[in-house]
């Protein structure tokens, strides 16, 4: 008889050469838990998905409640279905004017796929501009517009008429001109290891797209939700993009993406040809009721007001050696260290610490601390106990 470890190995597609391999069996707050009782304090919100933490009770009821009347009905678009009604509304009652029409997908990467599509259609132009070390997903498209070589190199063909520009570079800007399609950019990048846009970045990129007719897409799917104080990235930068897509922490749990824009370009998707974007369980109605709920509860409880004040608390009790630095904002932070081998070495070790922390795709000099924002500041103050202690096991252990 195979063990659990050993049928994860065997059946569960892989990609990652080192999965973390921890077998959860329940979740609730900012806590999982392990078969024999460990008990791990989330500092990853599952990459910035789990905002209100695991299981919040009025997440738990409205999925519940939506269960009890229907699940799947048809394909996107078609049925009134009420929680996409409910949570279309809401999302346009909270986001700029223009942000008004709301396209429920799956995910962020359909979500960005749905984004593209619709600036190429609107504008009948082909060129996307994207920046250095983007992220926006794994699918063709959204290697595409990934800024790390490494990964795009192995997929090729992709997408023609793809421009990668300098993030944070003024210059790089005359890039965008009349055959721009769009430009599609993390207001403040994450997986590059939170890199933050410099002042006046984001307005030079909005004035240069309209300069030129090119539509500006905004990728919030890490920063939306309350993660960097504001609700959303275009609240503190008061830079608003044409589309904007949404994912990870949309769904309160459950997967949902969107791509969202004005009722006038969106509408670019209803003819020649009709149907210009499908999707069978985009908007999943439980998916939205959970949504809905973990926004209300954001909202409510003020998370994203309570980020800054959380912030300041772990750094002020991360000090130690071996951090250099630690960037970002609110609650989406990159902690510094002096190599990869430390890193390593503590993403690794921290199930042992009862901690859970993990890499950024580009950045291999730093851990991700991005925990629930729903997290105490004993909560904090406890977790920052525990990685100091791992990070004095690391400054012993790891050879450099
Ligand atoms: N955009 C950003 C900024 C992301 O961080 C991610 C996922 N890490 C995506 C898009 C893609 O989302 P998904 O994994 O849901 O396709």
């Amino acid at each position: 008889m195979l063990n659990n470890r050993q049928l994860f190995l065997l059946h569960l597609g892989q990609t990652s050469p080192a999965p973390m391999m921890l077998e959860i069996e329940k979740a609730e707050g900012v806590y999982m838990y392990g078969p024999s009782g460990e008990k791990y304090l989330d500092l990853i919100s599952g990459v910035s998905v789990s905002n209100v933490g695991h299981r919040h009770p009025k997440v738990v009821k409205a999925v519940k409640q939506q269960v009890d009347s229907y699940l799947h009905l048809m394909v996107y678009g078609e049925m009134i279905q009420n929680p996409q009604v409910k949570y279309a509304s809401k999302l346009a009652g909270i986001l700029p004017e223009n942000l008004s029409s709301i396209y429920f997908v799956n995910s962020g990467s359909e979500a960005l796929e749905g984004a593209l599509k619709l600036a190429k259609r609107y504008t009948g132009r082909s060129r996307i501009i994207y920046f250095t070390n983007a992220y926006h997903g794994s699918t063709h498209a959204a290697l595409s517009v990934q800024g790390s070589e490494i990964y795009r190199n192995a997929f090729r063909p992709l997408l023609p008429d793809t421009v990668q520009i300098e993030f944070n570079d003024f210059k790089s800007l005359d890039t965008i001109n009349g055959q721009t399609a769009c430009v599609i950019i993390e207001p403040i990048q994450a997986e590059a290891g939170v890199i933050l846009p410099e002042e006046g970045f984001l307005e030079a990129v909005r004035e240069r797209c309209t300069r030129h007719g090119a539509l500006l897409i905004f990728d919030e799917v890490q920063t939306g939700f309350g993660r960097t104080g504001t609700m959303f990235a275009i609240n503190k930068y008061g830079v608003v993009p044409d589309i904007l897509i949404l994912a990870k922490a949309l769904g309160g749990g459950m997967p949902l993406g969107a791509f969202i824009s004005s009722l006038e370009i969106m509408s670019s998707l209803v003819n020649n040809p009709q149907l210009g974007h499908i999707t069978t369980f985009g908007g999943h109605p439980v998916c939205c009721a959970a949504g809905l709920a973990s926004l209300e509860v954001i909202i409510e409880e003020k998370l994203a007001e309570s980020c800054s004040s959380k912030s300041q608390l772990f750094r002020k009790e991360l000090d130690h050696p071996l951090i250099s630095g630690i960037r970002g904002e609110g609650l989406l932070l990159a902690v510094l260290v002096r190599s990869r081998e430390y890193v390593q070495y503590v993403i690794t070790n921290a199930p042992r610490y009862g901690l859970i922390l993990d890499y950024f795709l580009f950045c291999s000099n730093a851990f991700r601390i991005a925990p629930p924002l729903i997290i105490s500041d004993d909560e904090i103050k406890y977790g920052c106990r525990q990685l100091l202690l791992l990070l004095d096991d690391a400054h012993k252990n790891v050879k450099t």
